[in-house]
């Protein structure tokens, strides 16, 4: 598939997915929501525009560094038109603390200006209009779609709701596009936007990449990876003693795999 399609706005395709995996992922919603009743993003914004500013600059950033960036850059630069004719460099120095402050520069611009050609400045409020930006994907729409339109287009998948949608068992996906088609066969439209907030909540503060909380995790009985991953899993072990260990397994299995729960 060309690459400009994989920015495509069409609908993701809906698998039909085995009732007992449609309920575990209720259940997990629902326990998620116990925790994270109220769930939104952390980035601060007053406007559409600003939201898909800092949404542009949180990538390989964190919130707290965007937050502080664009709290500045939005007192310099208050406008579409402003960031669109700023000097290069000088939007470069503003973001620097972002990282990739090149990259983000020329988004950020060349966003602007196409929305000034083609929406009169203003941020389009559909998943076909958004994608055609400069520097968004399906990721960052659904950002803006989700928490300023209030529109359940998709489901926001980060490094956060990519590794705990693995760990979970919901999907044995790796491209951020197939995680999204997975989850919103998970679940109900209305619920995609806040089980996104409240993954990235929880990856952020139960099921860390390196050090997953399994002891106090609320989803530990729901989930394959408990005790299996991270700080948890373990030693790979030396070449000698897994061709040792091969030798003597039966046919068909496979020592050390990430768990494999997802099915239908
Ligand atoms: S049980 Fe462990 S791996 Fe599974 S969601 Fe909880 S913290 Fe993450």
């Amino acid at each position: 598939m060309p690459r400009a399609a994989r920015k495509s706005a069409a609908p993701a395709r809906r698998r039909r997915r085995s009732p007992a995996l449609v309920a575990r992922a209720a259940e997990i919603n629902a326990r998620l929501t116990e925790r994270y009743p109220q769930v939104t993003t952390a980035l601060h914004y007053s406007s559409a525009w600003e939201l898909l500013v800092a949404t542009i600059l949180s990538a390989q950033s964190t919130d707290e560094v965007v937050n502080q960036v664009t709290a500045e850059l939005f007192q310099r630069y208050p406008t579409v038109q402003d960031i669109a004719s700023a000097p290069r460099e000088e939007l470069e120095r503003a973001i620097y603390r972002t990282g990739f402050f090149r990259n983000k520069a020329k988004s950020l611009q060349e966003a602007a200006r196409y929305l000034l050609e083609h929406h009169n400045g203003e941020v389009p409020d559909r998943m076909e209009d958004l994608v055609k930006l400069p520097g968004v994907g399906r990721k960052t729409a659904n950002v803006v779609l989700g928490s300023f339109f209030s529109r359940n287009d998709g489901v926001v998948v980060d490094t956060h709701v990519a590794r705990l949608s693995r760990r979970l068992g919901l999907t044995r996906q790796t491209d951020p596009v197939k995680i999204e088609q997975d989850l919103m066969a998970l679940l109900p439209p209305e619920e995609w936007t806040n089980f996104s907030h409240r993954l990235i909540w929880f990856g952020r503060q139960v099921c860390l990449a390196k050090d997953p909380r399994c002891d106090i995790c609320e989803l530990a009985d729901l989930c394959p990876s408990a005790f299996k991953v991270g700080r948890w899993a373990k030693p790979a072990k030396p070449a000698a003693a897994r061709a040792r260990s091969r030798a003597k397994a039966p046919a068909g299995g496979e020592a050390g795999s990430e768990p494999r729960a997802a099915s239908g």
